[in-house]
C-alpha cells in the first residue's frame, strides 16, 4: 500500500472530476470548456475558488449556490467522487505505478464518465468524443511502441502484442463486431415493427445508436479486441438490474445505454483477464 500516493491520486481524480462536470454541462451546448470560469447556471455569478474545490466545495455550501441559494445538483458531487474513485482503481490496477496502464485507464474512465452523463441528459453523445478517445489511445500506443522498439524488445514479442497493432486490431474488430450486431438488431426490430404495424417503439427505430458502436471501438483501442467484445456482452447483464427496476415501476423502457457500456468497460478493464480465463478455462 502506498497511502500518500493513493491520496494524491484521489485528490487529482476529484479535480479532474470537477473539470469533467464542466465538459458534461458545456460540450453539448457547444460552449468553451476553458472560458468563462465556473459559474452558477442560475444566477451566472462566477464561483469563488474555495467554493469550487472538488467535493469539499459542495459539502461546505450545503448543496446551495452562495449567491442565489439555488440548489446545486448532487450530480456535481457524484461525478467528482466517481472520478476520484476510478482514478484510485486505475492506480491500484497499475500496481501503484504512474505507468502507461495508469494513463490510458484514467483517459478511458474520463471519457466513460463524460459520455455516460451526456447520454443520460440527451440520449446521444457528440460524435467527436469517442473519436478523441480513439486518437488518444493510438497516440499513447505509438509512443509505447516507439519506446519498445528503441529498447529492442520487439524481437521477443508476438506481432499481435505490439501496442499499436493491438490497438488497431481492437478498433476494427470492436467496431465491426458491434456493427454486425447492430445490423442484426435493426433487422429484427424492422420485422417486429412490420408485424405489429407500428411506426417505431416510442420514437426509436434503431437497436443500437452509432454512439454505442463508436464507444466499443474506443474500448478496443484502449484495451484490445477481447475486452471490447467482453464489454459488449457484459453491458446487457449490467443493464438487466436497471431493466427489472423500470419494468416494476413501469417507466419508459427507452434508456441511455452508454452508462451500462461504461460500467461494463470499467469491469472489463479491471477484471477482464480473470473473467475471460474463467469462461474459457485457460
Ligand atoms: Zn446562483
Amino acid at each position: 500500500m502506498n497511502i500518500f500516493e493513493s491520496i494524491l491520486v484521489f485528490i487529482i481524480g476529484s479535480c479532474v472530476g470537477s473539470f469533467l462536470n464542466v465538459c458534461i454541462y458545456r460540450l453539448p451546448l457547444d460552449m468553451s470548456i476553458v472560458f468563462p470560469f465556473s459559474f452558477c447556471p442560475k444566477c451566472k455569478k462566477s464561483l469563488n475558488w474555495y467554493d469550487n474545490l472538488p467535493l469539499i466545495g459542495y459539502i461546505k455550501l450545503k448543496a446551495k449556490c452562495r449567491f442565489c441559494k439555488e440548489p446545486i445538483s448532487f450530480r456535481y458531487f457524484l461525478v467528482e467522487l466517481l472520478t476520484a474513485l476510478l482514478f484510485l482503481a486505475a492506480f491500484i490496477k497499475s500496481r501503484y505505478c504512474f505507468n502507461y496502464e495508469f494513463v490510458w485507464l484514467i483517459i478511458l474512465y474520463s471519457v466513460c464518465i463524460v459520455s455516460s452523463f451526456i447520454d443520460i441528459d440527451y440520449r446521444a453523445i457528440p460524435a467527436y468524443l469517442c473519436v478523441l478517445g480513439i486518437l488518444l489511445a493510438l497516440l499513447i500506443n505509438i509512443i509505447r511502441s516507439v519506446y519498445l522498439f528503441n529498447a529492442t524488445l520487439f524481437m521477443h514479442m508476438d506481432f499481435s502484442q505490439i501496442p499499436i497493432v493491438k490497438s488497431f486490431v481492437g478498433i476494427f474488430i470492436g467496431l465491426g463486431f458491434v456493427y454486425f450486431f447492430k445490423l442484426l438488431g435493426d433487422f429484427g426490430l424492422d420485422i417486429y415493427l412490420k408485424l405489429t404495424k407500428k411506426d417505431s417503439i416510442e420514437g426509436e427505430k434503431e437497436s443500437l445508436g452509432l454512439g454505442d458502436v463508436d464507444f466499443i471501438g474506443m474500448v478496443g483501442a484502449f484495451l484490445g479486441w477481447q475486452m471490447s467484445i467482453l464489454t459488449f456482452f457484459l453491458a446487457p447483464i449490467v443493464s438487466l438490474i436497471y431493466g427489472i427496476y423500470i419494468i416494476i415501476n413501469k417507466k419508459s423502457h427507452l434508456i441511455a445505454y452508454l452508462p451500462f457500456l461504461s460500467i461494463a468497460a470499467v469491469i472489463a478493464s479491471l477484471w477482464g483477464d480473470k473473467i475471460i480465463r474463467l469462461l474459457f478455462k485457460y
